[in-house]
């Protein structure tokens, strides 16, 4: 068991890495307890979760509205939630989201924490004190920077994650060994089958590495000034992807990589070995790496997600791997480079 201990702004929170499930527990205060989880979550570790009152939403994305997060407000009145009360989120990025929001909010915000339970989740949620809800196809576009008490992210949970959430975990697991240490990306590629199949401790080593490498660009940068913009990589043509054609957020972040890395080539920045190096462990991880969409398509949708009047797009790119670069480019040079 290993503990992270993040230090915000005016909280902290502390990640526990290899927890079990059942012992959570140990790490809630004397307070009255209440969970928000998700069906399937619900379905499968109901056993394991603390006695407390469970809410438990709809799984998936569309969970994240302003009217479903009203019905908890009203459960939570309906069974007497005061300010001294606490929120166990327990499931994926979806769940938090909601739970976070919620405990943000409730009485102009009551403690909380989490049990986080998807790949994703862990490696990329667990970390940056974010929450939100959806509003007309706007993602995250209401919710707070607010701490949880402590993150438990049990890695053993991650055997009965379907096998295309957990690949979006290792997507961003890619990412963050692109942005941040090569050692660590060679190690991914080393330890690839271990980490396919899920083998303890090299997954729950991985998650570790991964979130200490988020946090570390966080605790720098907590309200997304400037170097937390590194954890974008991928994610500028990937969103774009992602709204284009509906698919998984890892694996339009994995297009997203590759359209940066051969960007970076390009610009002579990354070598081709290393290109072929980052698409290989890409595809070894079950991710693609290019999509049968139109690039002009993509690139629309790219640029009126922007704000108007901008004719820049700070993309990021690599100049080897673990080398992050941010580079401004005109909507025109990228224009070119998508013709060739
Ligand atoms: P994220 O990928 O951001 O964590 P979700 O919260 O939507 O997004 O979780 C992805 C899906 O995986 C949901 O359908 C959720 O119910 C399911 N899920 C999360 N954790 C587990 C788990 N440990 N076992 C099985 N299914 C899970
Ligand atoms: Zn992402």
């Amino acid at each position: 068991m290993e503990k992270i201990i993040l230090k915000g702004n005016s909280t902290s929170s502390t990640i526990i890495i290899d927890e079990r499930i059942e012992n959570t527990v140990k790490y809630l205060p004397n307070k009255k307890i209440f969970i928000i989880t998700d069906k399937n979550v619900e379905k499968i570790y109901r056993n394991s979760f603390p006695k407390a009152p469970v809410y438990s939403i709809t799984p998936g994305e569309k969970s994240k509205q302003l009217s479903y997060v009203e019905n908890i407000y009203r459960w939570l009145l309906e069974n007497n939630a005061d300010r001294n009360s606490f929120i166990l989120g327990i499931g994926g990025g979806v769940v938090c989201d909601i739970a976070g929001f919620v405990a943000s909010t409730y009485m102009r915000g009551i403690e909380f924490g989490f049990v986080s339970t998807s790949l994703l989740s862990q490696v990329d949620a667990s970390v940056g004190g974010k929450n939100g809800v959806d509003l007309d196809g706007y993602k995250n576009i209401v919710g707070t920077f607010n701490q949880p008490s402590f993150v438990i992210c049990d890695t053993n949970l991650l055997q009965t994650l379907p096998n295309d959430e957990l690949v979006n975990g290792f997507a961003e697991m890619i990412k963050h060994t692109l942005i941040s240490d090569e050692h660590l990306f060679d190690l991914m590629e080393k330890e690839c089958d271990d980490l396919l199949q899920l083998k303890q401790p090299t997954i729950s080593k991985h998650v570790s590495y991964s979130i200490k490498v988020k946090e570390k660009i966080v605790a720098s940068d907590e309200r997304e000034k400037g170097i937390r913009k590194l954890l974008n990589f991928g994610h500028t043509w990937g969103h774009a992807v992602e709204t284009l054609t509906g698919i998984p957020h890892g694996k339009a972040v994995s297009i997203g990589i590759e359209f940066a890395c051969r960007l970076s080539m390009h610009k002579g920045l990354l070598l081709n070995r290393d290109y072929l190096r980052i698409i290989n462990l890409l595809k070894t991880f079950e991710l693609p790496v290019c999509t049968n969409q139109s690039p002009t398509k993509i690139f629309d949708i790219l640029v009126k997600d922007k704000k108007r009047n901008e004719n820049r797009i700070d993309f990021i790119l690599l100049k080897g791997i673990g080398k992050p670069a941010i580079v401004s480019m005109t909507l025109d040079e990228i224009r070119d480079f998508i013709k060739q």
